[in-house]
């Protein structure tokens, strides 16, 4: 089956941005296929799902809308307003929440006005997102107010990650680390807010008011865009920008619970030939 038909048969869709619709976000660069893919976007129901938070998603939008890709930031869902949405839920308004992070998570956070940014007793969850300002300080706040029920929520998770922040350039240690310290010192379970986790497919569900056999994942990643859509029971198309081989990704697939079809494509050019993976 091509993509392109395999689209029309689907009534919605979940893409990732970084490794599938563009390189990364601030070399502003699209791959080529992407354009093409975009044509047959159209009239779609589609949300953007990505793991990135430290830019807010009205910055994502802009940066996409600078390489000719239009999505208003509505359409985006990244970890902190999956946060948010768990926040609403649980907590009756105002709910008080501890940030560590940087300037794009407090620009989503804006978005809630329900939402009050505090760093006194006694919040009701603490955000961690990716902070390369974070002092020992807030650490202690976190770890006191998890201790005392508040909940910890990851915005995204990965360990570490290469960037770049003023001079600086190489490897940064992430919110990932840092929860799990938070973690091993309170013996009290994160929310991962970011993909794999479950919680991040069902608000993209409830987002375009489908339900899982009718959606399908588009993604780059085997880590979080495949292994979460495949254990949530969601079909997923995997973007094959590596050129890895079946061997290889089933390998990096050995202990996902497989609930749903694993797709893959060399590039999102629409008259790509759909190949379904079995293991
Ligand atoms: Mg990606």
């Amino acid at each position: 089956m091509l993509l392109r038909d395999f689209i029309s048969s689907k009534k919605g869709l979940l893409i990732d941005i970084e490794g599938t619709l563009i390189s990364e976000i601030e070399y502003e660069k699209a791959f080529p296929d992407t354009y093409l893919f975009l044509k047959i976007l159209k009239q779609k129901n589609f949300l953007l799902l990505t793991n990135l938070a430290r830019k807010s998603r009205k910055y994502v939008s802009r940066k996409l809308s600078s390489m000719k890709i239009n999505v208003p930031h509505t359409k985006i869902i990244n970890p902190t307003i999956v946060a948010a949405i768990i926040l609403e839920e649980k907590y009756e308004k105002p709910v008080k929440v501890f940030l560590i992070g940087e300037n794009g998570h407090l620009e989503d956070l804006l978005e809630f006005a329900w939402i009050e940014l505090t760093d006194h007793e006694k919040v009701n969850a603490v955000l961690l997102g990716a902070s390369r300002n974070i002092t020992y300080q807030q650490l202690n706040f976190a770890f006191r107010q998890i201790l005392r029920g508040a909940d910890l929520i990851v915005l995204g998770g990965e360990t570490w990650s290469l960037g770049k922040i003023y001079d600086d350039e190489g490897e940064f240690l992430m919110e990932g680390a840092f929860a799990a310290a938070l973690e091993a010192a309170t013996g009290i379970k994160a929310i991962r807010a970011g993909k794999p986790s479950e919680i991040f497919f069902e608000v993209g569900l409830k987002k375009l008011g489908l339900d899982k056999h009718e959606v399908v994942m588009i993604g780059d990643s085997l880590q979080t865009d495949v292994t979460g859509a495949l254990s949530y029971g969601i079909d997923v198309i995997y973007v094959n920008r590596k050129s890895r081989s079946d061997e290889e990704i089933i390998k990096k697939l050995a202990n996902v619970k497989k609930k749903s079809t694993l797709y893959i494509v060399n590039s999102l050019n629409p008259s790509e030939v759909l190949k379904a993976l079995d293991f």
